[in-house]
């Protein structure tokens, strides 16, 4: 005889696991996205996420960082950027931290094909932008607390996000309704201007980086 569930939703998968599913999708949404624009352009998706990545980034990057961002072989971000070297998207150049390393930036082309990759990326924007502003500080929050959670489990890769940044000064305000500033343009800096990817970013050390996580676990 089969065994009856106590009550019709006995079989939902918790909430924590349905929030996982919800953003495993909407990645391989965004996934797919990425892939029809980098067949368009004769490029493939890791490709076009390097552009990405050095899109707006004045500063070049490395190679080692690269593979680190994308979680693939240091290998595998050499051929990739091999080929974008040679069809003129990316060039390299000394690290202006470093005069014995390389580093990598987009050229004028590059960044022109870099920013039609994120128009081509707009419809999530779209979705995102017709959400009431209330839901979007929510979940942009929310989404703040996952990744620092997840920061704890060493997994996620840097990011150029305020709270990594050496310019963030948390608590700048104690008790005011906008606590934070940034001392780069001497603002306070509202929750809803909290940045996740900044061109002017600069690292903060390890400690200061775990203290301001913090804030949203
Ligand atoms: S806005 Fe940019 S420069 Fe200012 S704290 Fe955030 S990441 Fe740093």
């Amino acid at each position: 005889m089969d065994i009856q569930p106590e009550t019709p939703w006995d079989g939902t998968p918790d909430v924590s696991s349905r929030i996982v599913t919800a953003i495993g999708r909407i990645g391989g949404v965004l996934r797919s996205g990425v892939w029809a624009f980098a067949t368009a352009e004769g490029l493939n998706p890791a490709q076009v996420e390097i552009l990405q990545l050095l899109y707006r980034r004045s500063r070049g990057v490395r190679l080692t960082w690269l593979a680190r961002q994308l979680s693939i072989s240091s290998a595998s971000a050499s051929d990739s950027v091999a080929s974008l070297v040679s069809k003129g998207l990316l060039r390299k150049a000394r690290d202006s931290e470093d005069a014995r390393a390389t580093a990598l930036f987009l050229t004028d082309a590059g960044a022109a094909l870099a920013g039609r990759a994120g128009a081509a990326l707009g419809f999530a924007d779209d979705a995102a932008a017709a959400l009431p502003e209330a839901t979007q500080l929510a979940l942009l929050t929310g989404l703040f607390r996952l990744i620092a959670g997840l920061q704890q489990t060493q997994r996620f890769p840097e990011l150029r996000a305020c709270l990594s940044c050496r310019f963030f000064e948390p608590d700048r305000y104690p008790g005011q309704p906008t606590p934070h500033h940034c001392a780069l343009v001497d603002a306070p800096l509202p929750l809803k201007f909290l940045r996740i990817d900044c061109a002017e970013h600069e690292p903060a050390d390890a400690d200061s980086e775990r203290r301001n996580w913090r804030i949203f676990t």
